[in-house]
C-alpha cells in the first residue's frame, strides 16, 4: 500500500515567529504514523527548521539547482541541502514554471541532479484552465512528467512523489471536484504503467494540490488513486495544518 503523504507548502510566505510556531504545533500534535509529513518553508527558514522539527516530519526545499557549487547568484544547491538534514525538495512547481518560465526539461535535469544526490522529490504538474477546458489536460501533465521519465531511472522512481495540481486550482479557493481529481490521477497512474512500469505506478504516491482545506480533503482522501496532498494556503494556518496532517 502506499503510504499517505502530506506536504505543506508555505511558498513564500511567513516569518521565522510564524513558522517555529508552526513548527511547535505540530512537535506537539499527534501524528498519525501512517501518514508521512513534510513541510517546506522558504529557504531562508530552512536550516531552524530542520533543526527544531521533530525527526518525524521531513523538511522540504522549495526549489534547488542542477549545479554543483559555483557561481549562480540566487541559487542554492543539492549539497547545501543533503549536508544540512533537508531530505526533500519541490520541484516544477506551477508558479516556478509560469513565473519563472521554467521549462519541463529544466525541471527535469534539476530532478536528475536531486536524486542522483540522494534527494527525494515532490515532483508538480498540472494544466491551466484554458488547457483543461481545450480538452487537454491528460496531455499536458503527461508531456511534464515525459521530461523526467527520459532523464530518470526506473529505479529512482522510488524516491519521487508526484502532485498533481491544477493551475486553476491553486490559491483560487476552487478545488477540483473529487471525480475531476481521481480522473487525473487514475490516468496518470495508467500512464506511469505504460511509460515506465506497471510497479512504479503501482507504488508512486500521486497527491493532490489545489485549495485544499480541512473541510474539502477527507472527501478527496478517499478516493483510490490519491494518495495524499500537498497544501499552500491551509498549511500556514498554524490549527488547520495540523489538523489537516492529523486529520485523515
Ligand atoms: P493552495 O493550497 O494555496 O491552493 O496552494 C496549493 C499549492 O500550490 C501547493 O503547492
Amino acid at each position: 500500500a502506499r503510504k499517505f503523504f502530506v506536504g505543506g507548502n508555505f511558498k513564500a510566505n511567513g516569518s521565522l515567529k510564524a513558522i517555529q510556531t508552526i513548527v511547535e504545533n505540530l512537535n506537539g500534535a499527534k501524528l498519525d504514523p501512517n501518514v508521512e509529513v513534510v513541510i517546506s518553508p522558504p529557504s531562508l527558514f530552512l536550516l531552524t527548521t530542520a533543526e527544531k522539527v521533530d525527526s518525524k516530519i521531513k523538511v522540504a526545499a522549495q526549489n534547488v539547482f542542477d549545479k554543483p557549487d559555483g557561481a549562480w547568484t540566487g541559487e542554492l544547491t543539492v549539497k547545501m541541502l543533503t549536508e544540512h538534514g533537508i531530505e526533500w525538495v519541490i520541484l516544477g512547481h506551477s508558479e516556478r514554471r509560469t513565473i519563472f518560465k521554467e521549462s519541463s526539461e529544466f525541471v527535469a535535469d534539476k530532478t536528475k541532479a536531486a536524486l542522483d544526490s540522494g534527494l527525494n522529490v515532490i515532483l508538480c504538474i498540472g494544466e491551466t484552465l484554458e488547457e483543461r477546458e481545450a480538452g487537454k489536460t491528460i496531455d499536458v501533465c503527461c508531456g511534464q512528467l515525459k521530461a523526467v521519465v527520459d532523464k530518470i531511472s526506473t529505479a529512482d522512481w522510488s524516491k519521487v512523489v508526484i502532485a498533481y495540481e491544477p493551475v486553476w486550482a491553486i490559491g483560487t479557493g476552487k478545488v477540483a471536484t473529487t471525480e475531476q481529481a481521481q480522473e487525473a490521477h487514475g490516468s496518470l497512474r495508467e500512464w506511469l504503467a505504460k511509460s515506465v512500469s506497471p510497479e512504479v505506478a503501482q507504488a508512486t504516491r500521486i497527491l493532490y494540490g489545489g485549495s485544499v482545506n480541512e473541510k474539502n480533503c477527507k472527501d478527496l482522501a478517499t478516493q483510490p488513486d490519491i494518495d495524499g496532498f500537498l497544501v499552500g494556503g491551509a498549511s500556514l494556518k498554524p490549527a488547520s495544518s495540523v489538523t489537516i496532517t492529523v486529520g485523515m
